[in-house]
């Protein structure tokens, strides 16, 4: 059997560069294509990478035809914090970035797609604890608009021209490789960087802001898992809700102070504090581990354990 190429479009971002190494791990490093704006970046040079804008469908047919690509992971995006200061850029990157996937899908017979949603598209009215997978989706910010919306297109196009694709709604991500790039968790990660530089972090959000969160490699290792089940195993096409840990600013603070007792947070909440406000805390998950066994591995005491001796062994 032909083996697959995998094309991964947003590949320089917070999980595309940890997706695209263990992607290359699993398949083989010439099977796997990274495609991002301008040059290559560290950790993306063991294979072959392409200079691709998702909004420009010509680049984005020619990149599938010359590397014969047969799956499609989609990380491109404008994140929750920066949409809310560029709403209409923001919708169009990640409408237009999808449809274009969706259609050269269609057109090429992709055989399967991957494209995240957020935990962003549930709004003020949904439950904040155990979320339904069939929560109220009224979601209060951009970001959450186009997730909501692109979530309704992944169905559509599975209903009307079974393009198979998949989707996962992601909690808030924390790694040590990449840095975030412009959500409204993204304190989760900037206060382990500073905790070992400064020993001290401000945070955007209140003390007591509990969100969702996933250490990233729980969130690679579900998108491969999804990735892998047969299409029949499947009964939601829109985004799966997965569920790892709740917490809030200061109960992170107190699980770093364990290592790095010096460390001091303070709090000068912003604009993030709205989109958090109207946020859940902690999605239900149990049609995900119905369907394809999901089951995350890392709770707060393990990620951060972690994430400060992975990056302590960069800090001189
Ligand atoms: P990121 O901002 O770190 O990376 C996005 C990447 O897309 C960047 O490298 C950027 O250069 C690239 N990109 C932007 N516009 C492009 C274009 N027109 N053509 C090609 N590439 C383009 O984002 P991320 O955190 O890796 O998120 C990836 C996906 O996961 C997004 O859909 C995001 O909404 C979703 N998600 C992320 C989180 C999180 O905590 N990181 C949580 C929920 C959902």
């Amino acid at each position: 059997m032909k083996k697959d190429t995998i094309l991964v479009i947003g590949a320089k971002g917070q999980i595309g560069v940890e997706l695209t190494q263990s992607l290359r791990k699993l398949y083989g490093h010439s099977h796997v294509v990274a495609a991002d704006l301008g040059p290559v970046s560290p950790g993306l040079e063991g294979g072959p990478y392409v200079e691709l804008d998702v909004l420009e469908r010509e680049e984005l047919g020619r990149a599938i035809t010359r590397y014969d690509i047969s799956r499609i992971y989609l990380l491109a995006a404008k994140l929750s914090a920066v949409a809310e200061r560029l709403p209409l850029e923001a919708w169009n990157v990640n409408m237009l970035g999808l449809l274009n996937v969706l259609e050269a899908a269609r057109e090429k017979g992709i055989g399967r797609v991957f494209w995240p949603s957020s935990i962003a598209v549930f709004g003020p009215d949904a439950p904040k604890w155990n979320c339904p997978q069939n929560g109220p989706l009224n979601p209060a910010t951009v970001y959450g608009i186009s997730k909501v919306a692109g979530e309704s297109w992944c169905r559509y196009y599975w209903e009307k021209y079974a393009v198979d694709v998949r989707s996962i709604r992601y909690p808030g991500l924390i790694s040590y490789q990449s840095k975030p790039g412009g959500g409204t968790t993204d304190y989760a990660v900037e206060i382990f960087h500073e905790a070992l530089h400064t020993a001290s972090y401000s945070c955007y959000l209140r003390e007591n802001t509990i969100l969702p969160m996933m250490y990233m490699p729980d969130a690679i290792r579900a998108t491969i898992e999804l990735m892998a089940v047969p299409a029949t195993a499947l009964t939601v096409r829109g985004g799966y809700n997965i569920n790892a840990m709740s917490f809030s600013p200061r109960e992170l603070a107190l699980v770093i102070q364990r290592y790095v007792p010096e460390f001091k947070m303070s709090y000068r909440p912003d604009f993030r504090q709205t989109i958090a406000d109207g946020w859940i805390q902690k999605p239900d998950d149990s049609v995900a581990a119905a369907d394809w066994k999901w089951e995350y591995a890392y709770g707060i005491s393990e990620t951060v354990r972690h994430m400060l001796s992975h990056l302590s062994a960069g800090v001189k």
